[in-house]
């Protein structure tokens, strides 16, 4: 169990597009109980892997029902719309409207690299879109309708700055 750095906004891993996970290692399996418990740790309801500095399609999600890990994770339907304020670990303190689907069917891979499904509607499809999109580099600011604003919400964090 460790915490990792979480990239700011600004860094240029965050606009990578990230490579798929063929094989899952002990390497791959330490990245992802880090993720857990980084994003635990900065109470984010979602980390995707560029977001410590990875350029693999892995992401985690905990939207208040347990950690959700995807590995190569793809959208397959979305419909409905919801549109609402929407926040980032790696743009702390700050937070936007976006317009989301209200519904999603994704797909993935777990640590073992069994595929699965999932479907989500409200907070769990805006976390998979949120998250799926940092693994082709786009951060929720892309999306966002009118400006950035400060948010009362602040990952607790001792970083410097
Ligand atoms: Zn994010």
């Amino acid at each position: 169990m460790a915490i990792r750095k979480i990239r700011e906004f600004g860094d240029s891993v965050l606009r990578k597009e990230c490579k798929e996970v063929k094989e899952v290692t002990g390497r791959i399996r330490t990245l992802v109980e880090d993720m857990i418990d980084t994003m635990y740790e900065a109470n984010g309801v979602g980390l995707a892997a560029p977001q410590v500095g990875v350029i693999k399609r892995i992401v985690v999600i905990d939207v208040g029902d347990g950690p959700i890990i995807m590995i190569n994770p793809k959208i397959l339907e979305a419909d409905g719309e919801q549109y609402g304020t929407e926040g980032c670990l790696s743009l702390a303190g700050k937070m936007g409207y976006v317009r989301r689907p209200n519904h999603v069917k994704a797909c993935a891979y777990d640590l073992d690299m069994n595929y699965y499904e999932i479907e989500g509607e409200e907070l769990l499809a805006r976390a998979i879109c949120h998250e799926l999109d940092h693994l082709d580099g786009v951060l929720y600011i892309d999306r966002m309708e009118g400006d950035l604003m400060d948010s009362n919400f602040t990952p607790e964090s001792d970083d410097e700055e």
